[in-house]
């Protein structure tokens, strides 16, 4: 085989690139109700490192790049940080994760640089549940409107992704559903995860399994190919549908073994697992000179110490970081 890949011989071609810990919102999965102590500026990646990583890991065959968050328009300067990214050439894909509060603002500018798509994180329809989801007086219009700038300027596609909650949210999975055929839209519906220190609880999971249920009132889910980005998201279509539906089940269907990513932390550390403790600093030995050899060799080192599967069956949940701070 050709490429990176680790001990269980999964192909590794993803990384996913946490650009800040700081969010405009601390939405109720994500964050513990207070917010998360913010590390110190010093201790953040600057562009110029993340660059050099970036590098370091396309010399290993890693082509698909996403950045994430926290919320990483929140960052200034983020559209320099993709015209870096999209110089290395073995790079063919640069997308974004993003909360959508700022992406009308930025998305034309973002698409200038060399990003290609956008996924944009949204729980709910209902102006009166956008607070008490996000916990924040962000307007959902600014949202909206976030997702048809970005679609008109090029961001292609662009995938909405719904974390389902019980009695929070899971009574809107049709309303989500209609947008893929009133409006083209690309929605992704994914299972709650239990995160250290927020509020939700397991008794909000809803599993994939009942989140069909309800879908299928509205007409058969014919499966269908993902179209751009292979993550762990099984794709399918209503009838009469441009748009796609999407499900994501970190829980219910152990999408480990199609795991194809890396987490970079903002402040530095290679991350193998998303759902595991173990992290690779490569902050440190970046800033005491480490070449670019030295670079590979600690990212074909957090390759090589992927495990498996995560084990929140067994109840196993890292305890290190809140989901804003890994990056989703
Ligand atoms: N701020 C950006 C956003 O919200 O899109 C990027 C960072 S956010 C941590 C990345 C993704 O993680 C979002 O799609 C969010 O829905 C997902 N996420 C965060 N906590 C989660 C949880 N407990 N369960 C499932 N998904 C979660
Ligand atoms: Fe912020 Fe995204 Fe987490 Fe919401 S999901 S608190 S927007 S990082």
């Amino acid at each position: 085989m050709t490429g990176l890949s680790d001990s269980f011989q999964r192909p590794i071609n993803y990384l996913r690139i946490s650009v800040t810990d700081r969010c405009n919102l601390r939405c109720i999965y994500c964050m513990p109700p207070d917010g998360i102590p913010l590390m110190p500026h010093h201790s953040i990646l600057t562009y110029e490192e993340i660059y050099a990583v970036a590098q370091a890991a396309a010399k290993l065959d890693i082509n698909k790049v996403r950045l994430t968050g926290g919320e990483p328009l929140v960052r200034s300067g983020l559209p320099g940080l993709i015209q870096l990214l999209a110089r290395i050439d073995a790079i063919d894909d640069i997308s974004l994760t993003t909360n959508g509060i700022w992406l009308g603002r930025y998305a034309a500018e973002l698409k200038s640089a060399g990003l290609q798509r956008v996924n944009v994180s949204l729980d709910t329809l209902r102006q009166d549940r956008f607070e008490p989801i996000t916990r924040c007086n962000h307007n959902l219009g600014d949202v909206l409107a976030g997702i048809e700038v970005a679609r008109s300027v090029g961001l292609n596609p662009v995938k909405i992704n719904m974390v389902v909650m019980a009695g929070i949210n899971d009574d809107e999975l049709l309303d989500f559903a209609t947008k893929t055929i009133n409006e083209g839209w690309h929605v992704r519906f994914i299972e709650l995860m239990p995160s250290a220190g927020v509020s939700t609880t397991t008794a909000q999971f809803v599993p994939v399994s009942d989140m069909r249920k309800q879908l299928e009132l509205l007409g058969e889910l014919e499966p269908c190919l993902p179209g751009i980005g292979n993550g762990p998201a099984k794709y399918f279509r209503l009838p009469h549908a441009t748009g796609t539906i999407g499900f994501i089940a970190p829980i219910s269907e152990h999408f480990c073994i199609h795991c194809n990513r890396l987490r970079l932390t903002a402040d530095g550390k290679l991350r193998p697992c998303l759902l595991s403790e173990d992290e690779i600093d490569l902050k440190q030995p970046l800033r005491s000179g480490l070449s670019s050899a030295g670079l590979k060799q600690l990212i074909e080192e957090a390759v090589a110490r992927k495990p498996l599967r995560h084990h929140l069956a067994e109840g196993y949940m890292p305890k290190d970081r809140p989901m804003t701070q890994v990056g989703g």
